[in-house]
């Protein structure tokens, strides 16, 4: 397979490096020049669980021009549109794109620009850091799960999925990805945004009875809205999985913490309590802490003049 992995920041390189292992061919794509230059004059430096350089092709998406088996889609949410845009020139009439980006929504974006039975919607729970350009932190376990938008076309999400395995990556193919996909958006939806308007870890965030509470009503809201969507979510099982979660990560700062407090970058909020809060509206029922939690954010984002 010819694989492009587009946006190739932190995700983007642990799954290039680990495909690139197999005996697929793999090229990153991304628009960071130092990060582009850095990768094509010495090699993406791996620290972390294993300590390698390796030679990658590299190239800014309206660049590549040989028709892709496989698209990987790893930019930020709100990244997502200009990237698909930009990769038009790369899509044949065999060419399967999957998502894995975090949050909520992006399949109704993607089939904007992208026929419905070539989408492939996943979700993972690897994880990956940058230490700067063409360097990539990689630590920890994972897996992924991922589906074929249309059910038709399930054996190319299977083939896929096999691709991903002999790369260590864990992906299985899942009958109904959707749950999956909002029980993931739950943490993320919990964790992401309490962090970083309290600035403070997980862990204190779990400790504190507020923090506790303010955690509950946000998964309540959540599963509101994914039942009404006609997701299959049990509001006490997805409780327990984000407690455990927190104890695991109990001293770890949320990407969404070192994106806007750290890095004052835009964040993933209108994919995650924004998304909820914005379809919450098309139900007719309210969901005002995620409402709320959203606002901060972008309130955040004006105050530190992020654009
Ligand atoms: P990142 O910011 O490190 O990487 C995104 C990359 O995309 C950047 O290098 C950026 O330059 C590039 N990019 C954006 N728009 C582009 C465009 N139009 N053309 C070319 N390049 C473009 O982000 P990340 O941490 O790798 O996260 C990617 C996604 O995966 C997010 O949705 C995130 O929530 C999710 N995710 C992240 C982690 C993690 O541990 N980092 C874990 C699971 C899921």
């Amino acid at each position: 397979m010819l694989v492009y992995i587009a946006g190739s920041g932190a995700m983007g390189c642990r799954f290039g490096y680990q495909i690139s292992k197999t005996n697929h061919q793999v090229i990153l794509l991304d628009n960071w020049e130092d990060h582009i230059k850095a990768i094509q004059e010495n090699g993406l430096k791996i620290t972390g669980d294993v300590e390698e350089t390796v030679k990658l092709p590299i190239m800014k998406p309206t660049e590549a021009t040989t028709e892709a088996d496989l698209i990987i889609l790893f930019t930020k949410a709100m990244q997502l549109p200009q990237m698909l845009q930009d990769i038009k020139g790369i899509i044949g009439k065999e060419t399967k794109v999957l998502c894995l980006l975090n949050g909520l929504g992006h399949a109704d974006v993607i089939r904007q620009y992208i026929p419905e039975q070539k989408i492939l919607m996943g979700v993972t729970i690897w994880t990956a850091g940058l230490k700067g350009p063409g360097h990539a932190h990689l630590e920890g376990e994972g897996g992924l799960h991922l589906q074929s938008m249309d059910p038709s076309n399930k054996d190319a999400g299977y083939q896929v999925a096999e691709m991903l395995t002999e790369a260590k990556l864990a992906a299985t193919y899942d009958e109904n990805v959707l749950p999956n996909i909002w029980r993931k958006a739950c943490v993320n939806g919990t964790m992401n945004s309490t962090c970083a308007l309290l600035d403070c870890t997980i862990g204190q965030v779990f400790a504190s009875e507020y923090g506790l509470a303010l955690v509950k009503e946000i998964i309540h809201e959540f599963v509101r809205v994914g039942i009404a969507e006609g997701v299959d979510l049990n509001e006490e099982e997805i409780v327990k999985y984000v407690m455990e979660i927190s104890k695991k990560a109990s001293h770890h700062y949320p990407s969404m913490h070192q994106d806007l407090v750290q890095n004052h970058r835009l964040t993933e909020i209108d994919y995650l309590n924004g998304a909820v809060a914005k379809k919450a509206e098309k139900f007719g029922f309210e969901t005002p802490y995620c409402q709320m939690i959203t606002q901060m954010i972008h309130a955040k984002e004006s105050i530190l003049g992020i654009k």
